[in-house]
């Protein structure tokens, strides 16, 4: 059923359960490759939020959850390409393999700025899960980035921790703009 967020009308995009079922996947793979390293986990919040969630009850290694907090949007639905800086990762990560919790990957500007500012503190190693990934709109090589949830189609979206307006955060689904 669409959704009616603000002015913006949402058509849906990715069921609930659908990504329940990917996020089982995702982890299970991490759980394997990241048995004995005792990675730390950092969300990029706001977005994050559900995503680390429901990621983080499927992890069984021993591991640290962190978070940072930037900004990019700022309300509208196309980035500004300006970068925010929230809340700084408190977590030393020196010598610790990071894996880097997103909600989206859209021209990866936002990506490629924390994986350079992250690696200046001398991670063991760095590695980028993120739920979607709009590859039309890629302009950047993020080498890190190795697990994705969902590649989309170059649209604006919103639920399950993305927003618009500050609102659809809540929706237990990705939905798309009705253009
Ligand atoms: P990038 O720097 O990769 O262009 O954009 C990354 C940030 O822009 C994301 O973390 C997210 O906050 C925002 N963003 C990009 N595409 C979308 C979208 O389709 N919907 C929403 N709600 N936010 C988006």
């Amino acid at each position: 059923m669409n959704v009616k967020i603000a002015d913006l009308e949402f058509e849906p995009l990715i069921a609930a359960g659908d990504i329940q079922t990917r996020i089982k996947e995702i982890a299970a793979g991490l759980n394997k490759d990241y048995a004995d390293k005792a990675p730390v986990f950092v969300g990029v919040l706001n977005g994050c939020f559900m995503f680390m969630a429901d990621l983080m009850k499927e992890i069984t290694i021993p591991c640290e959850v962190a978070f940072t907090k930037l900004s990019s949007y700022h309300g509208g639905v196309s980035s500004t390409r300006r970068i925010r800086d929230d809340f700084d990762l408190m977590t030393d990560i020196t010598n610790r393999h990071v894996i880097l919790i997103e909600d989206i990957v859209d021209t990866g500007n936002t990506l490629d700025y924390l994986v350079a500012k992250l690696s200046h503190r001398k991670p063991a190693s760095i590695t980028v899960c993120t739920l979607l990934l709009k590859p039309d709109a890629l302009e950047y090589t993020i080498e890190e980035l190795k697990h994705v949830a969902f590649r989309i189609p170059n649209e604006f979206v919103v639920g399950y921790g993305l927003d618009y307006m500050e609102l659809g955060r809540n929706l237990n689904g990705i939905y798309k703009r009705v253009v």
